[in-house]
């Protein structure tokens, strides 16, 4: 495929590796890498948007933080710091040409061509990071934010924390999600909604939940078997500047049905409604008021055309000249 091709595709022509930038069509690895085998692999999804004051990439620094996390806790040295990613992903925005993107980190270990080792031990195999960009649409579909899905509880149960940690983002975890969004996407429905090892609602295939019950918000806590959603944490934050009461605790099955609104965050899907679970309809079967009124503040604050809650830096501005953040 060449260079031609990767621009018709709206794909960032180079991609970060390792302190470098080379040309997509190089980012390639080995059969016989370690991560190919045993998954050994962490990664983001963070988008760049196009805003009413340029291009501008979302929660940046923490969404480097998660993927250093991720990192430390599968014992992956990558030898870059949380700022030297951000820096990567500014610089690679800017080259890209795209005014909004979905950016893709990744630590992976990889294979030693000199000393290669098969086994499942990764530690003496060399770990190399990335940063790859392309031109991302809407996740759950275009109508999918005004008029919600419709989507079922999963038959697969939600990795738990003790064995594939759910705190970390790891390549590996979405074994457990393709299982899930699969099921989902043959049964006729947009996505899935997994339950932990307890019975009790984790999250989607790629997406936190929330519920809305007589106007209050109530998701399942950190301590669950969820990821720690970066657009979780921005809906908490809007909601309790709105000053509505956010409950997080454990939540069963049956509520999902009898909930006045349900929605997901994610940073593909934002902000979701849900219209039916399980072919129940939820509410009104159409979006809900709060869940409008919290994509209504998203919205604006990913436009730039409102702060952040608390006066928060959550947009990061791309000098394209420059190739670095506006401070
Ligand atoms: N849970 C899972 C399993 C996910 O893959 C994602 C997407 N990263 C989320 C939740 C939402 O996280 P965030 O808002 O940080 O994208």
């Amino acid at each position: 495929m060449s260079v031609k091709d990767v621009k018709t595709m709206n794909i960032a022509p180079k991609v970060w590796k390792n302190g470098e930038f080379i040309d997509w069509n190089e980012a390639r690895i080995h059969i016989m890498s370690h991560v190919v085998n045993y998954g050994s692999s962490v990664f983001e999804g963070i988008r760049c948007y196009e805003t009413s004051k340029g291009s501008a990439i979302f929660r940046l620094t923490e969404h480097m933080q998660r993927l250093v996390n991720s990192a430390k806790i599968y014992r992956m040295d990558s030898q870059f710091t949380r700022d030297q990613f951000c820096d990567a992903a500014v610089e690679l925005v800017a080259d890209s040409g795209l005014p909004s993107c979905y950016l893709r980190p990744l630590i992976v270990r990889g294979l030693d061509d000199e000393n290669p080792s098969f086994g499942v031990n990764g530690m003496q195999s060399p770990i190399d990071s990335y940063v790859a960009a392309w031109q991302w649409g809407k996740y759950l579909g275009e109508e999918a934010l005004e008029t919600g899905i419709d989507v079922c509880v999963s038959s697969w149960t939600r990795i738990t924390s003790n064995s594939m940690p759910a705190m970390a983002k790891a390549g590996a975890n979405y074994m457990n999600s393709q299982l899930i969004k699969m099921e989902a996407i043959l049964g006729g429905f947009s996505e899935g909604i997994a339950l932990d090892d307890r019975g009790y609602v984790s999250e989607g295939s790629g997406e936190n939940i929330f519920l809305v019950n007589s106007g209050k918000l109530i998701t399942p806590p950190l301590g669950a078997s969820i990821l720690p959603g970066i657009t979780r944490d921005s809906v908490v934050e809007i909601a309790r500047e709105l000053g509505i009461e956010v409950i997080e605790t454990s939540i069963q099955r049956s509520a999902l049905y009898l909930a006045d609104e349900v929605f997901f965050t994610g940073t593909a899907a934002e902000i979701t409604p849900i219209r039916s679970v399980d072919r129940i309809t939820v509410g009104s079967g159409k979006r809900g008021e709060m869940t409008a009124a919290l994509q209504d503040e998203f919205f604006k604050i990913i436009d730039a055309t409102r702060p952040a809650p608390s006066g928060a830096n959550w947009l990061t501005f791309i000098d394209s000249t420059e190739k670095k953040a506006i401070a």
